[in-house]
């Protein structure tokens, strides 16, 4: 249903999506049931049985490509015990999904939670609203998608599990101009950047650490930073409040400088995701990353500098790298080395797979062996902190308290 893990129990991102739809289709007067039957762990027919006793009018499940094969066989179920409910698909890349015709009544495009309200209503009345998707057209419309400085009611967490979820995850802003030709982001969320009011963003994570309690908290935006005086606004509106929740946050080095680094870390920011990449200009360049190849040197001292400046403001970074996109050994050795000039906190290597609907410049990767020690051995440049005073007091205790 839109999330795919490697085993039981790894990391999942907790349904983001539902939770703000829920809150918008009960501030439009619904009665709203979310299951989220991965953070519940919850097998078909258990997901079945309670679609069926809460008699519902519509049924909207998320999905996405990666899932399909499961998707369809839960709505396979479905069908089989509510058949006159109509239900409705989506998801951010639920677009992508094929033949999903023969499973629901309509699938939405775009932004869930600013289209799914209409969405339902149209289902029923068998109106045409922006995104809808209905099962006889042959093709998509264009997306629904949720405007710059749009209102939001603070998210339905409490309609899910919300115990089950060790953080939680918010948005301050959708979409991303940039082109970079590996990115998944820009296919669901589109080329146009829309921003929340900073103010609102800030009320909400505020809302949040007061009300769930939780010890961290992760921006799900593709490019967090892109607009410095945004993110300035937000820390200053969250320094107002007291003592800020702790969040995290990713983006690219050239929207970030050590200015604002200091300035997130101040307002509770405890980690930045860094999407760093293969550091070759050419590789960059073709992949749409960069302008030009000579780019590559003023990218690689912004990069440097924020990495240098997570570790003086105590903000974790977490260097991602896409690899498998036609690098050569000696670009590897390349970024290798940078890495190990300016070490950040943790480094992630990633192969590249193609996302339905990418249109990937032509690349022949590396054997497979290959992009596997050089994963390794990128992923060995990470130093992590030191741990602060209170983590060194308490193992010294347990030290000195051992059986
Ligand atoms: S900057 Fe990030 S979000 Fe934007 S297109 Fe590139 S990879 Fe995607």
């Amino acid at each position: 249903m839109g999330v795919l893990v490697p085993r039981a129990g790894a990391f999942f991102y907790p349904p983001q999506t539902i939770a703000y739809s829920v809150a918008v289709l009960q501030a439009m007067g619904y009665q709203v049931m979310a299951v989220d039957a991965v953070g519940e762990g919850l097998d078909v027919a258990a997901v079945v049985t309670r679609c069926r006793d809460a008699r519902p009018d519509v049924i909207a499940v998320q999905v996405a490509p990666q899932t399909w094969t499961a998707d369809r066989v839960f709505l396979e179920a479905l069908r089989e015990c509510l058949p006159q409910v109509p239900r409705l698909l989506f998801g951010t890349g639920a677009v992508f999904v094929q033949g999903w015709q023969s499973w629901a009544d309509a699938l939405l495009v775009g932004d869930a939670e600013w289209g799914l309200g209409q969405a339902i209503a149209a289902l029923m009345s068998g109106e045409t609203v922006r995104g809808l998707w209905w099962a006889g057209q042959s093709q998509p419309p264009p997306p629904v998608r949720i405007p710059a400085g749009a209102s939001l009611p603070r998210p339905a967490w409490d309609s899910l599990p919300v115990e089950r979820y060790p953080f939680l995850t918010l948005w301050g802003s959708r979409g991303c101009e940039a082109n970079c030709r590996w990115c998944p982001y820009v296919l669901g969320w589109g080329h146009t950047r829309r921003a929340r009011d900073p103010e609102t963003v800030a009320d909400e994570l505020w809302w949040l650490g007061q009300t769930f309690r939780k010890s961290r908290h992760i921006f799900r935006d593709p490019v967090f930073a892109a607009d410095e005086g945004w993110v300035f606004d937000f820390c200053a509106a969250l320094r107002q409040r007291g003592r800020p929740p702790a969040w995290e946050c990713e983006d690219r080095p050239e929207h970030l400088s050590p200015e604002l680094v200091a300035a997130m870390a101040s307002a509770g920011c405890t980690q930045i995701k860094l999407g760093l990449e293969v550091l070759s200009g050419p590789l960059l360049h073709r992949w749409g990353r960069l302008p030009a190849p000579e780019a590559l040197t003023e990218y690689q001292v912004q990069a440097a500098a924020v990495i240098r400046a997570c570790r003086r403001y105590n903000v974790m970074c977490h260097v991602f790298i896409v690899i498998g996109l036609g690098e050569t050994e000696a670009d590897l050795a390349a970024t290798a080395e940078f890495l190990a000039a300016a070490p950040p906190h943790h480094v992630s290597v990633k192969r590249f797979i193609p996302y339905p609907g990418l249109r990937p410049p032509e690349h022949i990767p590396l054997p497979e062996a290959t992009l596997n020690v050089w994963a390794q051995e990128l992923a060995r440049r990470s130093i992590p902190a030191r741990p602060g005073a209170r983590a060194r007091i308490r193992r010294w205790f347990r030290w000195l308290t051992r059986g």
